[in-house]
């Protein structure tokens, strides 16, 4: 990566982040247990249109874990397990 992309990634991971902990704060209250995950644009919508690009979420199932993807927006995401 370039210095201005890892600039720019490294600003938008920050932002993503802050805005969850937002978001998480104000619906969890004080159970820390609680998963609160219907804000994340993908996760879970397998199946299910992508918000940016329209085409089709992937959604992968292992070991009780949900990955979710667009493979349009996210291309060469590879998972070895
Ligand atoms: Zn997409």
């Amino acid at each position: 990566m370039k210095p201005a992309e890892l600039e720019t990634l490294h600003a938008q991971c920050r932002q993503v982040l802050e805005e969850a902990t937002e978001t998480l704060r104000g619906r969890m209250g004080k159970d820390i247990h609680k998963k609160v995950r219907d804000f994340l644009m993908v996760h879970n919508k397998g199946g299910q249109p992508c918000p940016k690009c329209g085409g089709n979420i992937t959604q992968l199932n292992a070991n009780q874990r949900i990955t979710s993807y667009c493979r349009h927006c996210q291309p060469g995401l590879l998972i070895l397990n």
